[in-house]
């Protein structure tokens, strides 16, 4: 008996001991399978960059004249478009088109994208199909190419006799027009449109799919639309009809991205310079009170840019309103532009404007996908954007015309907050606004290095600034204001100490705004921990310093959802108290590596990206 009860314990300490085995396997084999996951992400973005740096080669490669179709082009090019020559990458992506390769062509708006395809319509003949994410941009579009004379259509639901003869027509072997326009949506949606395009398909008739907006399809862009992931189905689908990206701004991220989704491996990138000489960068650091930056703003409309055109971004509607409104009343002409507006008026808004009938529109950033003003002379932000990809996207609507266009960004404490509260459910939005903050935050980089640095751009990087940013502007007056390690170390000491009170003594997180005014000795009395006393600093170099703090991840952001909104919350954050606890109080800031720190700013899988532990 007693040696059966002996074997019977055994068997359970051998079979507990097998369970703890199981587990710790099931966490390896998981572990495993997250880092094989990385590792092919990391090789993907590594192809990438490889692939982006041979663009030139590639691109020399695809710039001769010898194709079949090289005379047909050349002459579509004079008679269509009144031009004479291609621009950089147009002939190229063209030739690469019609060697049926996969292209993506990354250029600034207005760069003459479409033109690539427009030609190659002509030239295959059969059906071009462009899916396009905004129909106003698809409008727009139409009344060009109804100028130039090449017939295109779009699937109207509003017009359902015309739709179902542009579905019939599909299976014809001869097609009545070059070019059809859809939206991802109507793409997904519309059985009988797939079905159509099959047939078009098999007949060899299907001769090129056109992603305008491409980035939209990855979660790592800027503008992500669900609906886009419909399309590699639809590459899967007709997988010999090559495939065309377009897209003005794509970091190397979101073009490894996009080329995994598409299942376009080995595809052609040909991507322009970013550079834009004549666009001058600054940033103005405004106080919470938000009259002070629109008499700014009110007074640059009626001084420096009186009787110029302009355009103005805020993040919200309400603000939209409220900006519009108060310009009005000082007798500037200037209207809003966002997405809720009746499409009339927003058509009446942008002709005024395009005829310098308005001196500003005010606007979200439904405003801008395709509009095409050249004599934009400045470009205000009332807000800080949502990433560096809009900033870049947005300023780059001014001085399209190559002349001497500013572009101006009011920078508020308080924005940063609503903005991360804004992002909340996006992909990556956390990353983009706190790598925007800390663009908005360095005071030393040239702004222009710090964008070519973003997107990788390398020939961007052999350009002179030419004093075109405050920073370069600044460092000639020797006016280097940057906040020292010693002071965000402190800072941070005392900082973490109020946190810490205001949730022992009244179990509360704080605000932005909240610890701000704690730390410079004001609000709730019992909030103020006795040992710490109110900062010497100004108002405006506490915010930059708490601002620092966040985008080094030593303060996190936690979010908790009310009724109405989304309440952001400022509390140390895991990767401080690691360090903490790793060395106490030895902590030693190193500046120098600010801006590296924040580019990576994911940074809790990097212990010691800004941070040195003596
Ligand atoms: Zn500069």
């Amino acid at each position: 008996m007693e040696r059966l009860r002996g074997l019977q314990i055994e068997l359970s300490r051998f079979q507990n001991e097998k369970c703890l085995i199981d587990e710790e396997i099931g966490c390896l084999r998981q572990k495993r399978q997250k880092l094989l996951e990385k590792i092919s992400e990391i090789r993907l973005e590594i192809e990438t960059y490889q692939n982006l740096s041979n663009s030139g080669e590639i691109r020399d490669k695809f710039s001769n004249e010898t194709y079949e179709w090289s005379q047909k082009a050349q002459s579509l090019l004079e008679s269509v478009f009144g031009l004479k020559q291609f621009r950089s990458h147009q002939l190229a992506a063209i030739n690469a088109i019609l060697s049926g390769l996969d292209v993506l062509l990354i250029m600034p708006t207005g760069g003459g994208k479409s033109l690539c395809f427009q030609i190659t319509s002509l030239i295959t003949g059969g059906l071009t199909i462009v899916v396009s994410p905004l129909i106003s941009l698809i409008e727009d579009q139409l009344s060009t190419l109804k100028s130039l004379k090449i017939s295109a259509k779009i699937l109207d639901k509003d017009n359902k006799e015309e739709s179902s003869k542009i579905l019939k027509s599909l299976e014809q072997s001869t097609i009545p027009f070059r070019i059809l326009y859809v939206t991802p949506e109507k793409l997904k949606h519309n059985s009988m449109l797939m079905k159509q395009l099959d047939k078009c398909y098999r007949n060899n008739n299907l001769k090129l799919i056109v992603i305008d907006e491409i980035h939209c399809l990855s979660t790592w862009g800027h503008n992500f639309r669900r609906d886009y992931q419909f399309l590699t189905q639809v590459h899967r689908q007709f997988s010999k009809t090559p495939i065309l990206g377009l897209t003005a701004t794509a970091t190397t991220k979101t073009i490894s991205d996009l080329i995994n989704i598409l299942e376009i491996h080995g595809c052609c990138i040909f991507k322009d310079s970013f550079y834009r000489s004549n666009l001058r960068y600054s940033i103005e650091w405004q106080n919470n009170s938000t009259d002070d930056d629109l008499d700014r703003i009110i007074e640059l409309l009626m001084t420096k840019y009186s009787g110029q055109s302009g355009l103005i971004y805020c993040l919200k509607i309400t603000d939209v309103d409220s900006v519009v409104q108060k310009l009005c009343q000082k007798g500037i002409k200037a209207s809003p532009y966002y997405a809720d507006l009746p499409i009339e008026m927003k058509n009446r808004t942008y002709q005024k404007w395009i005829h310098d009938d308005l001196q500003v529109i005010v606007a979200t950033i439904a405003f801008g996908m395709g509009i095409n003003k050249s004599n934009v002379r400045f470009v205000i932000h009332y807000q800080m954007p949502k990433s560096l990809e809009n900033y870049y996207q947005e300023t780059g609507r001014a001085g399209r015309d190559n002349q001497h266009a500013d572009c101006l960004l009011f920078m508020k404490y308080c924005d940063v907050f609503s903005t991360l509260s804004i992002v909340y459910d996006e992909y990556h939005g956390r990353d983009n606004v706190l790598k925007m903050v800390s663009f908005c935050l360095n005071q030393t980089e040239c702004r222009k290095k710090l964008l070519a640095k973003h997107f990788n751009d390398d020939e961007w990087l052999d350009h002179q600034c030419k004093n075109q940013c405050d920073n370069c502007q600044k460092s000639n007056t020797n006016n280097d204001d940057d906040i020292e390690e010693k002071d965000l170390h402190q800072s941070m000491m005392q900082l973490e100490q109020i946190i810490s009170n205001a949730f022992d003594k009244a179990e509360k997180r704080l605000t932005a705004f909240k610890l701000l005014e704690l730390w410079m000795g004001k609000g709730e009395k019992k909030l103020r921990p006795t040992n710490v006393k109110p900062t010497k600093f100004e108002r405006e170099k506490a915010e930059k310093i708490i601002l620092n703090l966040l985008v080094k991840n030593y303060l996190d952001i936690n979010y908790s959802q009310s009724r109405y909104c989304i309440i952001t919350y400022l509390v140390v954050s895991d990767h401080w108290r690691s360090l903490k606890t790793t060395n106490d109080n030895n902590v030693r800031f190193d500046s120098k590596r600010n801006s590296d720190a924040i580019k990576s700013s994911n940074s809790k899988r990097s212990k010691t990206a800004t941070i040195t532990i003596e």
